[in-house]
């Protein structure tokens, strides 16, 4: 789903699929000015200049989130999260999961609506910075994780779907520190084609 080459360093940013002005108002050119052109392009820098002398510097950014730690790992998490995080909001977005994942989605959470309020509970309830995760197990049983700071999935063997971000960095612009009314917003602009693309 990606259009950015995660295969080896140097990494780049990701081309977004839409204008700076696009989302809004539910995430406004000011916020995509700051958490995509600051935030995103402070990990990969951060990225870019941490791998060189190490034995990650021919690794994939996927290999580097399942083997690194430390600073390492922050940043090609970061970088990884916000990719997926970035790519998977539309103007004009798939409202609703369809075919087989729709069918994972009811099987799994006893529905749509039962899924969006227990991912919307773990998004509010995460205390302090992280993401909250829709991702996919190896049999493809879904599953909605909580993880802080940095996390991905990926470094348990889960394949993640969807993600919001949930650091005040990526709200406080549009909505200061109602969190609440940010996932509100998020649900309006996620594009279910992407998730559906990476089930
Ligand atoms: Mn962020």
């Amino acid at each position: 789903m990606t259009t950015i080459d995660q295969s080896k360093a140097p990494f780049a940013m990701p081309t977004l699929p839409y204008a700076h002005d696009a989302l809004a108002p539910h995430i406004s050119a000011e916020t995509i000015d700051y958490h995509y052109g600051k935030h995103l392009q402070g990990y990969i820098t951060n990225l870019n200049n941490l791998i060189k002398g190490t034995e990650f510097e021919g690794a994939s950014l996927e290999e580097i989130i399942r083997r690194a730690s430390g600073a390492l790992f922050n940043n090609a998490a970061q970088t990884w999260n916000h990719t997926l995080y970035f790519l998977q909001f539309s103007p004009t977005p798939q409202t609703l999961p369809t075919g087989k994942f729709a069918a994972a989605i009811d099987r799994d959470f006893g529905g749509f609506d039962a899924f969006r309020e227990q991912f919307t509970r773990s998004a509010l309830g995460l205390f302090g910075s992280g993401w909250t995760w829709l991702a996919a197990d190896a049999e493809g049983k879904l599953e909605i994780i909580a993880s802080p700071n940095a996390g991905n999935p990926l470094a348990e063997g889960k394949t993640p779907l969807m993600v919001v971000d949930v650091w005040e960095h990526a709200y406080y612009i549009d909505h200061h520190n109602a969190r609440a009314a940010s996932i509100e917003a998020f649900w309006k602009i996620l594009d279910w084609k992407v998730a559906e693309a990476r089930y």
